[in-house]
């Protein structure tokens, strides 16, 4: 089974709409970054990644479980996500840009959501 990587989920579409709404321009999906991040905010030179706690597996969250059955193959699964995260995000701090990780969780609650964001973003005032 292929790591599903899902493009345009509820998660990423309320991250773009707290940008829109802040008044950035962003770009999707962009081939040519390492990784694909789901959103490009060019002008602040900003990569964000919207990654889905299971697979991605965010510490400590509540969504993180791991399957009781083929525990194995489970572990080696997300073992290697999480490498090939860290490796996209290595490359695209290399290649000049900033990496912000939103978590599927923490898109649920805009309160929540739009400090994180703000705080990444040249302000618009
Ligand atoms: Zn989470």
């Amino acid at each position: 089974m292929a790591r599903v990587r899902q493009k345009h989920t509820s998660a990423e579409l309320r991250v773009r709409k707290v940008l829109h709404r802040l008044g950035h321009r962003f770009r999707l999906h962009r081939r040519d970054l390492p990784g694909r991040p789901d959103i490009v905010l060019p002008k602040a030179r900003l990569a964000i990644f919207v990654h889905g706690c299971f697979w991605h597996r965010h510490p400590g969250c509540s969504r993180t479980s791991t399957p009781k059955t083929r525990h194995e193959f489970w572990k080696a699964k997300f073992a290697a996500n999480v490498e090939r995260d860290r490796r996209n995000e290595q490359a695209l701090r290399e290649a000049g840009w900033r990496v912000l990780t939103v978590w599927e969780c923490e898109t649920t609650s805009r309160e929540q959501l739009e400090p994180k964001l703000k705080r990444e973003l040249p302000s618009r005032e």
